[in-house]
This record gives structure tokens, sequence and C-alpha cells, in this order.
């Protein structure tokens, strides 16, 4: 495998898969280009060693090609503010502009393509109106299976080297983020974003120094399921948290009030529960609850044990006593993996317990331990509390980095190393 740090980039030109499905206003404008500055060190470093830069991206879910609305014509302004260096567009991914403008590019220039989703070909899903019969869906997939083929190596036809740098489609076998990589065999590699979060990932799941500890929180037990099952032959300590715990409570014969409850899952929290006996897992949960008397930021509140909680109120955050509970953990910890808020963190009346974990989790850090942030909400709730950069890593992974912490192989990462 060939790392970005060593390979020859001189009179190369570079494809790089970079994630720059950034939100847009109504004026097209991008509202947050956090994945465009990440995408930069990767590019400055093929440019500065004498390459030429080929990006690729999605932007949104275009039905039809092209759907104007996602042009990535619009986030031209922002990539040459965050690169600081004239950008080149082609409007289209494949075809004529693409191959003449991918030809003329001289090292030290950038070229972006036009929206790769334009094309069907990219996801492999074809686009087939309501009424599609079964033998016409079968049919429309065998074609673009077969027009997927050329579509890949169109894109690879414009390029000596292929880099992947978009962690957050990691996961999906797509065209420009997995079937790509085989017509670079000698000359594949990831970028910095793909490298960073794969390294924490690892850090974490194959190397973690003891103890290690998991804090799973969210709103249900059904989505995360397959991830604590994978973390249960990890971890020392299993802190679950959230609405999760309601249903926990309840499997073990507690009374929830009007807590979020999930009744199909009570065979899966025993399961849980006598695997973490048997593999000497310890499982903190959430004794004690700030409950509510309705779902709002104005209800009145009393703190109840999670397993006797008054009819008409409902578990909304962590209690005191768990919030120490939970922090003790914590702070004992020198591997942390955190995915999900422990309450509805959304109002601030109910963030206390959430703060109270990212501030045990910066205490655990300045001590020396690992610490990985990762999944949608708790990388919200990190930021709204400002402590983002005061644990060791946040993931920008999203579905992929919960596909990874589940076990799964990621396609973008497979093809790769393959
Ligand atoms: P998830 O996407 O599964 O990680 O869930 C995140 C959501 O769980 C957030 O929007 C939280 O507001 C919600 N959540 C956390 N604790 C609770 C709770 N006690 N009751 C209802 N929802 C909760």
């Amino acid at each position: 495998m060939q790392s970005i740090d060593t390979y020859d980039f001189k009179g190369k030109k570079a494809i790089i898969r970079v994630d720059f499905n950034v939100p847009l206003n109504e004026q097209f404008e991008v509202t947050d280009d956090t994945r465009i500055r990440a995408a930069v060190p990767t590019i400055k470093k093929v440019l500065s060693e004498g390459g030429a830069v080929i990006l690729m991206s999605h932007l949104g879910r275009p039905k039809k090609n092209p759907d104007p609305k996602y042009s990535l014509k619009h986030i031209l302004p922002t990539v040459e503010k965050d690169l600081g260096v004239k950008v080149e567009f082609a409007d289209d991914c494949v075809g004529y502009e693409a191959v003449t403008k991918a030809s003329s590019l001289q090292p030290g220039e950038v070229l972006v393509l036009e929206n790769l989703r334009f094309y069907p070909e990219e996801e492999g899903k074809p686009r087939l109106g309501e009424g599609a019969t079964d033998e016409e869906k079968a049919a429309a997939k065998k074609a673009l299976k077969e027009s997927q083929k050329e579509f890949t190596k169109k894109l690879a036809s414009l390029a000596d080297v292929y880099i992947n740098d978009a962690f957050g489609t990691a996961h999906r076998a797509h065209a420009s983020t997995a079937l790509i990589a085989e017509f670079f065999p000698n000359d594949k590699m990831f970028g910095y974003v793909m490298e960073n979060e794969i390294k924490a990932i690892d850090q974490v799941l194959e190397k973690p120094t003891k103890p290690f500890t998991a804090i799973i929180g969210g709103s249900k037990v059904s989505s995360k399921i397959t991830i604590i099952e994978n973390l249960l032959q990890r971890v020392d300590n299993l802190i679950i948290g959230g609405g999760m715990t309601y249903t926990f409570m309840a499997a073990q014969g507690g009374k929830i009030g009007d807590s979020i409850l999930e009744a199909d899952q009570f065979d899966t929290v025993h399961s849980i529960l006598a695997k973490a006996k048997e593999l000497g897992v310890n499982v903190v949960l959430a004794t004690d609850s700030l409950c509510a008397d309705k779902f709002a930021e104005d209800a009145n509140t009393q703190i109840c044990p999670s397993n006797a909680i008054p009819d008409g109120w409902m578990g909304m955050d962590a209690g005191p006593q768990t919030i120490k509970a939970f922090s003790e953990v914590i702070e004992e910890s020198k591997t942390i993996l955190w995915n999900g808020p422990v309450g509805v963190f959304e109002m601030d009346r109910f963030a206390g317990g959430t703060k109270a974990v990212a501030e045990a989790i910066v205490e655990a850090t300045k001590k020396g331990a690992y610490s990985l942030i990762g999944g949608g909400d708790s990388v919200a709730a990190i930021n709204k509390f400002g402590l983002a950069d005061k644990v060791s890593y946040v993931s920008t992974g999203g579905g992929a980095l919960l596909e990874y912490m589940e076990g799964k192989v990621l396609p973008g990462v497979a093809a790769i190393r393959k």
C-alpha cells in the first residue's frame, strides 16, 4: 500500500475523492466549509510535491443529470478561498470537458469535476419511476452494472494516481469511493482525512490502553445494538445512557412512566447484560434521572430513580447520582469512546448530563487518556459545549464511523488496502 507521505507526485495527476457534500443556503453559498478545509492538507501535499489535482465529490442527492441546484460550481469560491489557489471547473465529471481540462492540467493546478451523482453510475442505483415492475428493476440494475464499469474507467483515465480522502462515504461501494481503486493497483492511497480517522479508530478498537470505557447514549437500543455487541468484546466498562436507559430498566421490571421505550428490545437487553457478565464487562447504567412532565424546555422537573418513574413523567437526562458514577468511571479510564448523548441535550435544561460526560472526558484526556468522540449527536454536543479541541479526536465520519464501530469492513478502506 502506498502512503501519501512517501509517494512521488512530481509530474503526476492525482484524482482525489473528497467529501465536499457541504450545506448551502438559498443563495447557494456554503454555510459550513469544515469538510472543504479538512481536505486542504491532502490537496496541498500533492501540489507542493509537483503534482496536479483533480477533485471529485458528490453534493446532495440529485435525481437527474444535470440538476443545477446540486452543481459543485457553487462551492468553487469557497474552495479557492480555503486552498488559496485558483481552481478550474469541468461541468461534467466524465466526457469531453473533463478529459480536455484534465489532460491540459499542469503541475500545481487544481480541477474540480462536476457532481458525481449526476450519473446514477456513481452509486450504481437505477433511477426508476414509482410504477416500475420487479423485472424492469432487475433489468435496469444489470444494465447499470455494465455502464458503471465504463463510468469508473473514464474517471480513472483522467489521472495517474488515486487518493481517497472521503471518510464520510467510505462505507459505500460507489464508483469513486471503492471501484475506481482497481484501476490504480500500485498508485492508490488514503489522504490525510482518511488516514487520521482510521488511525484514531484503530487506536481505540485494536490497541486500547486499559481501562477502556465506551459511553453509548442516544435514543434507541435498536440502532446501537451491533455497536454494543462489537464493543463488549473489547471494553472494560460500558456506560449506557440517554433514552436507551429506560428500555434497560423496563426489561428488568422497572417502572419508567412515559419515558421513551422499545418494548420489542427486551430480549436484546437481556442478551447484552448476560454477555457483559460472561465477559466481565462492568455495565454502568443511569440509576437516577432528571424527569420532566412533558417533552419541553419549560416542563416541570424532578429527580427519580430510573426504575421508578411515575406515570405522566419521562426521563430526560442523567440524574446527579448517575453523573457522579459516570464521571468517576470516565476519569479513571485510559481509552474512551463516546457515541450518543446521555440526555436530550438539545434543550439546555436537559443538557447537564451530556455536558458532565464531555467534561469528564476532557479531564481524563488531560490525565493522558486517548478519547475518540464519534457519531453525529455526540459530535454536535461536544461542539455545543466548546470542548472539541480538548479531546484526542473528533470523528467526521457519521455513518461510516458507526459501521466501523460495528466491526464492518468499509469498502472505501478495503479498496485501498487490497
Ligand atoms: P441517536 O441518534 O440514537 O444517537 O440519538 C440522539 C438523540 O437521542 C438526541 O436527539 C437526544 O435528544 C436523544 N435522547 C437522549 N436522551 C434521551 C431521552 N432520555 N429521551 C428521549 N430522547 C433522548
